[in-house]
C-alpha cells in the first residue's frame, strides 16, 4: 500500500517526455495572472489567436448540420468526400492547382495535429527531422516524440529568415528524412519566394527529404501581396506536402479543422497513423468547414483590412518612440528586435510590469529567436492602440 503511493508521487514519466523542451512562457504566464489578480489590465499580445468571429454563414451551416441525427455518429478518420472535394476545389480555385480529393487530401483535426503527428508516419528513431529555429513548436515536439534527432535550421533576418540549407552538414542532409517550412512564417512573418522554394525542392530530391510547408498562413497578407502554396512548383508534389488550417483565415481555432494536401504516398502514411489514433472530425464541423471553403470570401477580406490597420498603428505607433519595427507583408505577427540589450525574456517581463502588455519572447521559438519578441494583431485594434500608448510613455524613455 505505502509502496503503491511512493510509486504514484514519484512517477516515472516516459523518456520522450522529458526529452520535450521546456515550456518557456511559465513565468511570463505566471507574472500575467498575478497582476490579473492585482486588478490590473493586462493586454495580451501574446497569444496568436484571432479575437474577431467566425463568419456568420458558418455558424449558420454548423446549426444546421448539428440538427441532422446523421451527423452525430463516427466520421471518416479521411473526411467525408464532400469535404475533401471542397478543399480541391477551393485550391484550383486558390492556387491553380489540382489535387485528386480521394488520395491527394486529408482532413485534420486542426493543422497542428497532422504537423504534430506526420514524424510517426515518416521517420524512425535515429533519423534526422530538420527543423526551422525559430518556428512553431509542434514541429519539434512532433519529431521529439517519433525518436527523431532533431538538426536546427537557424532563421536569420540577413537571410530572410529562411534556412540556408547549404550549410547543413553531409551527414546530417543524408540522414535526414523530413523538412518543415512554414511561409508566410511564425513567428518571423517572413515570406517565402519561388527561388527559396525551388532551393528547399533541389536540396529535397537530392538527399531524399520530404518537405512538409505549413501554410497556415496563405490567406492572411497585405498590400496587393498574395501567398504562393509550395505545390504550385511542379516537381513539389513529387516530394512534399502542404499543411493548412481554417484556424487563422475564417476565425476558427477552437473548432478544430484543417487539412494535410500532396504526395499521396505521405498523405496515405500520416492517414495510417490517423486510424489508429482519431475518429475525424465531427461531422458538423466538416459542413461547417465547406460552407467556410465555398462560401463567400468577403468576410476574410474585412479582417485582412482589420489586421493592416492594426499592424500600421502599432509599427508606426511605436516608431514615435524610436522603436523601429518592420511591417509584415503576411501572417498576424509583428517581429521585433529588442530595443534593450536585454534578454528577450526579462525584455517581454519588465514590459509585462511597466506597461502590462504581454509580448512572446523571442527565445520560446527556439534559441534562433533570441533578441526578438513578437507581438501578435489578435486584440481588439483598441486594445492596440492601448498598449502603444502605454508602451511609449512607460518603457522606451
Ligand atoms: C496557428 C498555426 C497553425 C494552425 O493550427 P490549427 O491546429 O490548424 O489551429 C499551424 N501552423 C502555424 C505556424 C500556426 O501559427
Amino acid at each position: 500500500m505505502a509502496e503503491t503511493v511512493q510509486a504514484a508521487k514519484t512517477l516515472d514519466k516516459a523518456d520522450r517526455l522529458k526529452q520535450l523542451p521546456p515550456y518557456l512562457f511559465v513565468e511570463i504566464d505566471r507574472a500575467k495572472r498575478r497582476l490579473q489578480a492585482e486588478g490590473k489590465d493586462v493586454i495580451d499580445l501574446g497569444v496568436g489567436d484571432p479575437d474577431l468571429p467566425t463568419p456568420p454563414h458558418i455558424l449558420a451551416e454548423l446549426k444546421r448540420a448539428v440538427d441532422e441525427p446523421a451527423n452525430h455518429r463516427y466520421s471518416f478518420t479521411e473526411g467525408i468526400s464532400a469535404l475533401r472535394e471542397a478543399i480541391a476545389r477551393w485550391y484550383a480555385r486558390r492556387f491553380g492547382v489540382s489535387l485528386d480529393p480521394q488520395t491527394e487530401v486529408l482532413p485534420l483535426l486542426g493543422s497542428k495535429e497532422g504537423l504534430a503527428h506526420l514524424p510517426l508516419a515518416l521517420v524512425n528513431p535515429g533519423d534526422v527531422v530538420l527543423v526551422p529555429d525559430p518556428c512553431y513548436p509542434p514541429y519539434r515536439s512532433g519529431a521529439i516524440l517519433a525518436g527523431a534527432e532533431i538538426v536546427s535550421l537557424p532563421l536569420v533576418e540577413d537571410n530572410r529568415f529562411f534556412p540556408d540549407l547549404g550549410a547543413i552538414s553531409q551527414k546530417a542532409a543524408r540522414r535526414a528524412k523530413l523538412l518543415f517550412l512554414n511561409y508566410p512564417n511564425n513567428p518571423t512573418a517572413a515570406i517565402a519566394t519561388t527561388e527559396q522554394f525551388q532551393e528547399a525542392i533541389n536540396f529535397a530530391k537530392e538527399y531524399g527529404w520530404i518537405v512538409a510547408h505549413d501554410a497556415a498562413y496563405s490567406e492572411i497578407a497585405f498590400d496587393g501581396y498574395r501567398p504562393m502554396s509550395f505545390l504550385q512548383l511542379p516537381e513539389a508534389k513529387a516530394i512534399g506536402v502542404e499543411f493548412h488550417s481554417l484556424s487563422k483565415t475564417y476565425n476558427m481555432t477552437g473548432w478544430r479543422i484543417g487539412w494535410a494536401c500532396g504526395n499521396a504516398q505521405v498523405i496515405a502514411a500520416l492517414a495510417q497513423v490517423k486510424t489508429n489514433l482519431d475518429s475525424g472530425i465531427f461531422q458538423p464541423i466538416q459542413w461547417a468547414g465547406i460552407a467556410a471553403l465555398d462560401g463567400d470570401q468577403g468576410a476574410l477580406q474585412q479582417h485582412v483590412t482589420t489586421y493592416v490597420q492594426r499592424r500600421d498603428l502599432l509599427v508606426d505607433g511605436l516608431a514615435t518612440s524610436g522603436w523601429r519595427l518592420p511591417k509584415p507583408t503576411a501572417s498576424f505577427y509583428v517581429w521585433a528586435r529588442v530595443p534593450t540589450q536585454e534578454p528577450s525574456m526579462a525584455f517581454a517581463a519588465r514590459l509585462l510590469e511597466c506597461a502590462q502588455v504581454v509580448v512572446t519572447p523571442g527565445v520560446g521559438f527556439g534559441p534562433s529567436g533570441e533578441g526578438y519578441v513578437r507581438f501578435s494583431l489578435t486584440a481588439p485594434t483598441e486594445r492596440i492602440q492601448e498598449a502603444v500608448d502605454r508602451i511609449v510613455s512607460s518603457m522606451i524613455q
